[in-house]
């Protein structure tokens, strides 16, 4: 592990001003915040992370899970994991985010992972995290081992020629779906930036993976309060029953009037390069019978949210797996 220098922040602006000077890559490759270090800590002793400088941010005040006039919340990025899935009034209101979190590594890595570097952990293809591989992600220019390689978890949505890596976070699937919004603070002050227009696609920049610029620091997250009945529902398939990343996963939420979906709003995981949600698809379904009575619709909506794919050979099976996961979960919850 290459040698790096370390200092403590306790407050918001010291944090920002501690980074001034970060100028290379996605939040400058040379000074990084570290928050549980569960993501950043791995990649350094692999030499794929090799920053000169940590910022440390477990001191900052950025630790409450608060709700909003909306009936909404404001969780800060600090927030442990572990306390985000077990907040009462998030397992109440929005079971979908805390299976997510809860269906994501262990609970001793969610006791220490947080909000904000959750939503910033990195893909685990694993030519990004072997040096002796090409990967246009980890070094420019350098190629995709995957391509040819090793890609059956990877993705089948938003790839490039460039980079087929999936994006791994549980917890963003349902911050997408519910339509989060991320609160930033940077040289230039505050800014609020939809989670929708937060991660970016590979195209010929797979090192570039969100919207942040060097120094960058996400302070919260905030979602909307949902309408009275709402309901919501996470759908996790992988390879194993534990401590396993999706191979294709849904967030899903509806508002039912009786058997008929009002409304509804639905993210996927493990297919895309950023967590995937398609408006055209929710369409498909608004207005239309839930349940068994569904089953029609929603392999119409799971078509729509899949158009697109470009499966490799080892992940073809992922287009078919997709679909049935939208349409298991969307049953579900809807019956
Ligand atoms: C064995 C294993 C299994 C796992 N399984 C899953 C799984 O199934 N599902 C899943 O979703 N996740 C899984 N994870 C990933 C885990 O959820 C992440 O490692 C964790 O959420 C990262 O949070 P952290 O606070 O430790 O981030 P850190 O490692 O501290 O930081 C990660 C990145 O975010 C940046 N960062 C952190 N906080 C901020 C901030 N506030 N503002 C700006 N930049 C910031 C850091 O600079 C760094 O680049 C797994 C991890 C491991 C090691």
């Amino acid at each position: 592990m290459k040698l790096f220098a370390y200092s403590k922040q306790n407050e918001l602006q010291g944090a920002v001003a501690d980074t001034a000077s970060a100028r290379t890559a996605q939040q400058g490759a040379d000074i990084r915040y570290i928050a549980g270090g569960t993501t950043l800590i791995d990649l350094m002793k692999l030499n794929v992370e090799t920053p000169d400088k940590l910022v440390d941010i477990t001191g900052l005040p950025l630790d409450k899970i608060e709700t909003t006039s909306d009936g909404g919340l404001c969780i800060g990025a600090m927030v442990r994991n572990s306390d985000l899935a077990s907040h009462p009034y998030v397992q109440s209101h929005y079971p979908v985010l805390s299976q997510a979190i809860l269906s994501g590594a262990s609970a001793q890595l969610r006791n220490k992972a947080t909000t904000g570097g959750n939503l910033l952990q990195k893909t685990r293809c694993v030519y990004y995290r072997d040096t002796a591989f090409a990967c246009n992600k980890r070094e420019p220019g350098s190629g995709c081992a995957a391509i040819d390689g090793d890609h059956r978890n990877l993705a089948i949505l938003g790839t490039s020629e460039h980079c087929i890596a999936s994006n791994p976070s549980d917890m963003n699937v349902a911050l997408m779906a519910l339509e989060a919004q991320i609160v930033i603070e940077g040289k230039d002050g505050k800014r609020i930036v939809p989670i929708a227009d937060f991660y970016t696609l590979p195209g010929d920049t797979p090192h570039i993976e969100t919207v942040l610029v060097p120094g960058d620091l996400i302070t919260h997250v905030i979602v909307q309060g949902l309408a009275p009945g709402a309901r919501s529902l996470y759908l996790k398939l992988r390879d194993r029953a534990s401590y396993e990343f999706a191979v294709s996963s849904a967030a899903v939420i509806v508002e039912m009037h009786g058997d008929t979906i009002n409304d509804a709003r639905f993210a996927m995981g493990g297919i895309g390069t950023k967590p995937w949600r398609v408006a055209e698809a929710e369409q498909i379904i608004k207005g239309k019978r839930g349940g068994a009575d569904g089953q029609a619709t929603f392999k119409a909506a799971a078509a729509r949210l899949l158009q697109g794919a470009r499966p490799l050979k080892e992940n073809s099976f992922k287009v078919e797996l997709a679909k049935r996961c939208l349409v298991h979960a969307l049953t579900t919850v809807s019956s």
